[in-house]
């Protein structure tokens, strides 16, 4: 019974963890980006090189579920231009 009641906790804790990061939006600062295209690389479903030859984030991108690549993404950057909010 013990062992439940800390496996219901956890999930709790979880489903909290979850809906807090659920709505990370990533952008990408074009004037920073130098187009290296390391976070296209890493996280290929949410970043890729635009016409303009820099990082943008892909119109439309349904980014739960991802979280951990896009900071993944946003700490590889070698010039900070990736932010969350
Ligand atoms: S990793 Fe940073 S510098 Fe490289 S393409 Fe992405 S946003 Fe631009």
């Amino acid at each position: 019974m013990q062992i439940k009641d800390d496996c219901g906790e956890g999930q709790n804790k979880t489903d909290s963890i979850k809906n807090k990061i659920m709505f990370m939006t990533p952008k990408v600062n074009k004037d920073l980006c130098i187009g290296c295209g390391t976070c296209a690389s890493i996280a290929g479903d949410v970043f890729r090189i635009g016409s303009d030859g820099k990082a943008e984030v892909i119109p439309g991108c349904d980014c739960a579920g991802k979280e951990e690549l896009i900071n993944q993404a946003k700490d590889a950057c070698p010039v900070q231009a990736i932010s969350v909010e």
